[in-house]
């Protein structure tokens, strides 16, 4: 744990040329991961990816966050997008699949990346698994934000009055959410069948869902011969709570 500890702070301060110097490869004892958060919108993707950034020094690959800062900079790409996504719609396969491409390549040596909102039809998870492969790598495991569909309506309607996103308004969300069930659902069977996907309840509060994502990693560490550290200053995932019979 201490060594890990050590190669965290190395490779947060940039001292680690690639953290490849100081984790070891997959599948000897490596502490890499490549994880995908998957969920509706409004599941709270965001939420834990930056607190998986904070912990674990993952870094996070939202396309979502990507799209609005090509907007905010006012380049092309962003001018290009802007309708499609205010709208709720899906912007197009090839512009995600390129983004990440250029993530990938830019940030080679991290310990693990957090897909969030990527990949969103069977085409960008087919492109993921490809440009994986290009590094020698793949995904290893899928955790799903399962929350029920009131929920999510609640949370954004709240967002939008937070932040004022337009494709938060209620008419943009109902197509957002129409586009989840028809091409981004069908990922689940297709993760699914890989064995990689875990369920985690998304309706509890933040650090219980934070909780069982942590163990879903450190499962998955053990499945593929390797322990992935818990956080630094963590006492580990807590043990689910037995259940009273009433
Ligand atoms: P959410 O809060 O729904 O998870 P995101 O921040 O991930 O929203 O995405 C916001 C918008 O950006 C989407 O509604 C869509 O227009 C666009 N977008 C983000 N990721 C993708 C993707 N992988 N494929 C297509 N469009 C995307």
């Amino acid at each position: 744990m201490q060594q890990y500890s050590l190669q965290l702070r190395r490779y947060r301060e940039g001292r680690a040329a690639s953290a490849g110097q100081f984790f070891p490869l997959r599948g000897v004892q490596g502490a890499k991961l490549q994880l995908i958060l998957f969920g509706p919108p409004g599941a709270g993707k965001g939420t834990q990816a930056k607190l998986l950034v904070e912990q674990r020094a993952y870094v996070q690959l939202s396309t979502g966050d990507m799209l609005r800062a090509a907007r905010a900079s006012g380049s092309e790409l962003g001018k290009q997008v802007a309708a499609v996504m205010d709208k709720g719609g899906l912007v197009s396969d090839d512009i995600v699949n390129q983004l990440i491409d250029q993530r990938l390549i830019a940030h080679q040596g991290a310990p693990g990346f957090i897909f969030d909102g990527y990949p969103r039809t069977l085409a960008q998870a087919q492109a993921l698994d490809n440009l994986l492969a290009r590094h020698a790598d793949a995904i290893d495991l899928v955790v799903q934000l399962v929350v029920e569909e009131p929920a999510l309506v609640e949370r954004v309607a709240k967002r939008h009055a937070a932040e004022g996103r337009a494709d938060d308004e209620p008419a943009a969300f109902k197509v957002r959410l129409r586009h989840y069930f028809n091409e981004t659902a069908p990922l689940i069977e297709f993760y699914r069948g890989q064995g990689k996907l875990v369920g985690v309840d998304g309706m509890a509060d933040i650090d219980t869902v934070a909780r069982g994502i942590a163990m879903a990693i450190e499962a998955k560490g053990t499945a593929l011969g390797h322990r992935i550290p818990a956080p630094e200053g963590s006492p580990g995932p807590a043990s689910p709570k037995k259940r009273r019979r009433k």
